[in-house]
């Protein structure tokens, strides 16, 4: 393929329609949001010069830190949507190549990590689905980065409701108990997931990881971050 016929449109954007040389044009991803300022601990949106929200500053959450590429709101919500329950494979490989950006700029602030652990779906999900997708999110950066994608360790052994419609404490209920880890020879870990709204999930992951394993230090990162009710 020449250098010409390479710029020529080959799709459609997902999301308008309009010819594309990728599955979104660039309008559409011009109007991707994500907030500069975010709670260090789980990239909640803060305002002022504060380095946590609220929430984290009454209760920390087990895991250390959370990244996230966009708001979840709009149009990023929809093309979510679409690569979730769609199956649209050519949004999976935008993604993965955006999670990739975002890892590597995590990388250079001087973290490193042994593993990456997507969220694990429950047995029920998983025969729904067929596979985890958070897995083929992560493809490009298995393919270009030295980190162990880990599918293996970690298991979700309940199948919870929709957490985002729950009060804090009730959220904390349904998911206790809801993962089980085995031992893992990693020290760091990324726990990784489409979109986080509460961050219940990955706080009782992350809890369950660092009391039965051996390792010191998680952190999350997101497609998108949801602004909980
Ligand atoms: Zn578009
Ligand atoms: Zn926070």
């Amino acid at each position: 393929m020449d250098f010409y016929q390479r710029l020529i449109p080959k799709q459609s954007c997902v999301l308008c329609g309009e010819l594309a040389r990728l599955c979104v044009c660039p309008e559409c991803e011009f109007k991707f949001t994500n907030h500069l300022l975010r709670c260090r601990s789980c990239a909640h949106p803060i305002v002022g010069n504060l380095d946590f929200c609220g929430q984290c500053l009454a209760h920390a959450p087990k895991f250390n830190r959370a990244y996230t590429l966009y708001d979840y709101q709009g149009e990023i919500a929809r093309l979510i949507k679409a690569f979730k329950y769609n199956n649209q494979l050519c949004i999976g490989a935008y993604f993965a190549r955006q999670l990739h950006i975002l890892y590597r700029s995590i990388l250079k602030t001087g973290v490193n990590y042994d593993a990456i652990i997507p969220m694990p779906l429950s047995r029920q999900r998983l025969i729904e689905r067929g596979y985890n997708q958070v897995l083929e999110l992560l493809r490009v950066i298995a393919k270009h980065e030295r980190v162990v994608i880990d599918a293996q360790h970690c298991q979700r052994i309940k199948a919870t409701q929709p957490l985002s419609s729950l009060k804090l404490d009730q959220r904390k209920q349904e998911i206790m108990g809801a993962f089980v880890a085995s031992a893992m020879p990693y020290k760091n870990i990324l726990l990784v997931d489409d979109v986080m709204t509460t961050g219940t999930s990955f706080g009782e992951l992350a809890k369950t990881i660092l009391r039965n394993t051996g390792i010191k230090r998680c952190d999350v990162m997101v497609l998108a971050r949801a602004e909980a009710l």
